[in-house]
């Protein structure tokens, strides 16, 4: 499906980056689109627009000063983990540099806080889901070496996250590495050879679809079972850059709301307005 002059890659963190920047400067500068979205966020009625260019500048050296405190992680495995979500899968999943014993199989990322006093940092807003797949740490599952038949071992958390494509968003999944004592081989708990030793509730936990490069969630492939008229590929990947956009909007959306809100107190005066702040930022106050 890939060719060499359209490439279908996951996000990198440059590019992350680089969108991030763009999004950080472009929102406060367009008041008009701001303004267009008014029946849902109302925050551009009653706060100035900030002077762009220092609010982008604070928020990236927010964002290099949490990326730079990233928590313990295999050196390897930081390197295919997105910045922001380090210091929260880190902590979720290790423990003393050992992996967690009371691990599960999904976990989803901290919320942003209800209240903020000082200019949020970006990355909670832009964090991912993890799918943690390791069924021998996590169920101890017996699993044997397919040449010698002998039973496979944990040897921790493989070196490499993957990025999986899921409808409105991407999803990170770690996996584990088996070992074979007598053959010397190591096995990854996502590939065939182990998925196909599995009992089927659960195999039917695991929801990507791996090719040697790509991943990406069995429901993006099971919206194009329906062969109606129109349900092509080209349908499929408009619509998932659709939700993928709208999904991106919206949270920056909710980092402006915030980042709009912290010093720059409620224009009305009403005697319930500190209520109405902590119950809904987006409103931009009472
Ligand atoms: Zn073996």
């Amino acid at each position: 499906m890939a060719s060499k002059d359209k490439k279908h890659r996951a996000m990198g963190d440059e590019e992350w980056m680089s969108r991030l920047r763009r999004t950080l400067v472009w929102i406060p500068l367009h008041h008009t689109w701001a303004t267009t979205t008014q029946a849902n966020f109302d925050f551009g009625l009653t706060h100035p627009t900030p002077d762009a260019e220092p609010l982008a500048a604070h928020l990236m050296s927010a964002a290099a000063v949490a990326a730079s405190q990233p928590g313990w992680l295999p050196a390897k495995l930081r390197t295919t983990v997105p910045p922001q979500d380090q210091k929260w899968i880190a902590a979720a999943l290790w423990k003393n540099k050992r992996l967690r014993s009371d691990l599960m199989l999904w976990y989803n990322p901290p919320l942003p806080a209800i209240i903020y006093h000082q200019v949020p940092a970006p990355e909670r807003f832009f964090t991912h889901r993890l799918l943690v797949w390791m069924p021998y740490h996590l169920w101890k599952v017996r699993l044997s070496c397919p040449a010698c038949r002998k039973q496979l071992t944990g040897y921790g958390a493989h070196k490499r996250a993957r990025k999986v494509l899921d409808v409105d968003n991407y999803y990170l999944m770690i996996t584990e590495t088996l070992w074979c004592n007598a053959c010397k081989i190591a096995y990854i708990s996502s590939s065939k050879t182990i998925l196909d030793q599995l009992d089927m509730p659960t195999r039917m936990e695991f929801t990507p679809i791996l090719t040697q490069r790509y991943a990406c969630d069995i429901r993006v492939i099971v919206s194009l079972r329906d062969r109606t008229q129109g349900n092509s590929p080209s349908r499929l990947v408009r619509q998932l850059r659709e939700n993928h956009s709208r999904e991106w909007i919206r949270s920056g959306t909710v980092l402006n709301a915030y980042t709009l809100q912290t010093g720059n107190p409620c224009s009305l005066s009403c005697s319930r307005r500190c209520q109405s702040r902590q119950l809904s930022p987006l409103t931009g106050g009472c």
